[in-house]
């Protein structure tokens, strides 16, 4: 492919807002552009006035943009062309490839012969012409339709890969037919597999096919995102899963894309997003969350103390999204039942000695050294006085968390320091009668 010079269009329709399967086609035409020295072009085609949704290209554009998916060219707006496509109309009519009816303009469809032609990677497709009709490639309100837009500005903005999704291989031959009509050549193709849910039926809107915003909102990083987007049906030859968008210029191979429906699995994104939420260290995901200002809101906590609560979260963490809930009590008291104090068959009486034992521990220690390890030896000392540690240390750690499950006492008691420990621990001697 040297001496061509590669360029490929990402060609959504702003009917909506740009979803994971348009996401995953963008990011295969700017890679494959990218990795060629090639040009990715933005083409809007917005001819179906129908299915017009406002906002939906700045939506599309700003998607673009979040990824890194930077096209060299574009926006090209179709409706901003149709003189153009006007123009080919003719020109076919004027061929007798073409013909008015009621106001549309139909092409002639050849019903004999098969199309042959090779996909990239379908390999070589062949397709029977009586399979097809006769075509309106001109409404009747001036506008195109898409067989005849696509390609007249594929061949125009000289687009030497046509890479897109797999829904357009039946109507092969109608795009076949037009060149040859038109007495151009094709571009090379690479039709993209479908995108499916786990029982392999189309991707419903609860399953993924949502905005790609949505998934931000939800607590995905966008670095997740696009890596786990790369993955919906190219597999690297090698056992790495995660890449960086400039790790997929390189490694990305649109040949080894596979034939069969891609597998929108859930729970692979779950892991992509929290081995990026593990490598970034806490301040970064702090710039993140106020940068992208999602899931969480900007936050407005003093920003050591909320670096302080990421660094205990992270690892634990598979969304952004899941922090609020996580660590609320580090920002309200906590609520409990009293009972949820107790540790195995513990009576009341034990479960106030115990918290009051913890109590005068933290009072005896000085707030300059309430670090986890400095609290955790102390506290492990004492606990040996007890009949298991559990009585010491669980009836502490809901008293500062109120929950059955958090990260252990001493990490926490690190971040609320003295006074905050001491009033929590007091709190809980207090629900005790
Ligand atoms: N506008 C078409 C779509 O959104 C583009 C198909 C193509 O890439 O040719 O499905």
């Amino acid at each position: 492919m040297s001496n061509i010079h590669i360029r490929t269009r990402f060609a959504p329709s702003p009917t909506g807002f740009l979803h994971i399967g348009g996401l995953r086609t963008a990011l295969y035409n700017y890679l494959f552009a990218k990795q060629n020295g090639g040009q990715f072009i933005l083409r809007i085609e917005d001819t179906d006035r129908a299915r017009f949704m406002e906002g939906a290209e700045e939506n599309i554009i700003e998607t673009l943009r979040t990824f890194g998916l930077d096209f060299d060219e574009g926006p090209v707006r179709q409706s901003e062309h149709l003189e153009k496509y006007k123009e080919r109309a003719e020109e076919l009519i004027q061929k007798r490839a073409a013909y008015e009816d009621a106001g549309a303009v139909r092409f002639k469809m050849p019903r004999d012969g098969v199309t042959h032609f090779t996909d990239i990677i379908h390999g070589e497709i062949q397709i029977e012409n009586k399979t097809q009709e006769d075509f309106i490639i001109l409404k009747s309100d001036g506008f195109p339709t898409y067989n005849l837009a696509h390609l007249v500005d594929d061949h125009d903005m000289a687009i030497t890969h046509v890479i897109r999704g797999d829904e357009f291989i039946s109507s092969m031959p109608k795009y076949a037919a037009l060149h040859n009509a038109f007495g151009w050549d094709l571009p090379q193709y690479a039709h993209l597999p479908l995108l499916l849910n786990k029982n392999r039926a189309k991707l419903s809107k609860r399953e993924g096919e949502i905005a790609v915003y949505d998934f931000l909102d939800k607590g995905y990083l966008k670095e997740a995102v696009l890596n786990f987007v790369a993955l919906l049906g190219w597999h690297p030859k090698t056992d790495q899963e995660i890449f960086s968008l400039e790790d997929l210029i390189k490694e990305f191979k649109l040949e080894d894309v596979q034939k069969a429906g891609a597998i929108f699995d859930a729970a692979k994104l779950d892991w992509v997003n929290s081995e990026y939420i593990r490598q970034k260290s806490p301040r970064e995901i702090l710039m993140y969350l106020m940068d992208v200002g999602r899931p969480l809101g900007r936050p407005t906590s003093k920003s050591e103390y909320l670096e302080k609560i990421i660094a205990l979260e992270q690892p634990r963490l598979k969304k952004l999204s899941e922090l609020p809930e996580r660590a609320d009590y580090f920002f309200k008291e906590p609520e409990y039942n009293a009972v949820l104090l107790k540790w195995k068959k513990m009576s009341d009486e034990e479960i106030k000695k115990s918290l009051e034992t913890s109590k005068q521990i933290l009072e005896q220690i000085n707030g300059k050294d309430f670090s986890k390890e400095n609290l955790e030896k102390i506290f492990l000392d004492k606990a040996e006085d007890f009949k298991d540690r559990g009585e010491l240390l669980w009836p502490l750690r809901v008293a500062l968390t109120g929950r059955k499950t958090s990260p252990g006492p001493f990490e926490i008691m690190e971040i609320l320091e003295k006074e905050k420990s001491i009033s929590r621990v007091q709190n809980a001697i207090n629900v005790i009668k």
